[in-house]
């Protein structure tokens, strides 16, 4: 697998340019990572890692590869594509935040192919990053939202696909006035499942959007995709349970539950919100 080294990415020792020689990204000062068979470069460090294997597993990733080419999800894809297309263009850097297993990336590049010249995604996951990079040319790397490889203004436009958003490291990546889009499960989201695995459901405040304001991003549009699935079989039941944080909170009973049921149709409520940051922020 070929790997594309972005011009932006830099040494998570020091800071400086990394640049790609016979296989290998070096820095100035002699710091090197190499890239691995799969096409991808780990520049996470030792000490960003809360955990030896941090991110999701290899099961995790492999239940939500599974799950996502099965089609489920394939109306917030065409969403995720539809709001990068009419976010503009002149969008040359776009960086995947939390790029999982790459089905949202590749289905991006697929419509848009305009932003595949100096497309970025990363993840902590190892497992997420080795099953992204073969499905389309980028530079995928292991990485952390903490701390970013990439130098300060250098992102036109970051991703944030169900993940967990550092506004004040995505502010310092991205160019004044670079956009932010962020996805995220809506009230109804996956409801018929969390009904089966909670014994009460408790409404989540929403309180994003204040944070949001105080890092410097001003709301520039929102948008809602809701609709049900078709059934969903055992098999299918069983990866999104797995691919989600459900399973981690459900208690034994609730997991009884799910693994009993034959067929699933479930909610999918998700909202997209397009965010610039401030022209002047620091
Ligand atoms: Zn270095």
């Amino acid at each position: 697998m070929s790997f594309q080294a972005h011009e932006a990415l830099c040494c998570p020792l020091d800071g400086l340019t990394l640049d790609l020689q016979s296989g290998v990204l070096a820095c100035p000062q002699g710091h090197s990572f190499d890239v691995a068979r799969q096409g991808y470069v780990n520049l996470l460090l030792a000490q960003e890692k809360r955990s030896r294997d941090p991110g999701d597993s290899k099961a995790m990733i492999t239940a939500r590869r599974n799950f996502l080419n099965a089609g489920y999800y394939a109306q917030l894809a065409a969403e995720l594509a539809r709001v990068a297309a009419a976010a503009g263009s002149g969008l040359s850097t776009v960086v995947d935040a939390g790029c999982g297993e790459g089905y949202y990336d590749a289905h991006l590049l697929e419509a848009v192919p305009d932003l595949a010249d100096n497309f970025v995604g990363f993840d902590i996951s190892k497992w997420a990053v080795q099953a992204a990079a073969p499905r389309v040319p980028a530079t995928w790397l292991v990485a952390s939202n903490r701390q970013i490889p990439l130098r300060d203004a250098s992102a036109d436009m970051l991703l944030s696909l169900f993940g967990f958003p550092e506004l004040a490291e995505f502010g310092r990546v991205l160019k004044s006035g670079g956009l932010l889009l962020i996805a995220e499960a809506g009230t109804e989201h996956l409801l018929e499942l969390r009904r089966l695995i909670y014994p009460q459901l408790t409404a989540k405040a929403d309180d994003a959007k204040d944070s949001y304001a105080a890092a410097g991003f001003q709301l520039q549009q929102e948008s809602r995709v809701t609709y049900t699935t078709a059934e969903l079989p055992q098999e299918r039941i069983a990866e999104l349970l797995l691919m989600t944080p459900h399973l981690y909170r459900a208690s034994a009973e609730g997991k009884a539950r799910v693994a009993a049921l034959q067929r699933l149709v479930v909610t999918i409520d998700v909202r997209f919100r397009l965010y610039s940051s401030a022209p002047f922020a620091v």
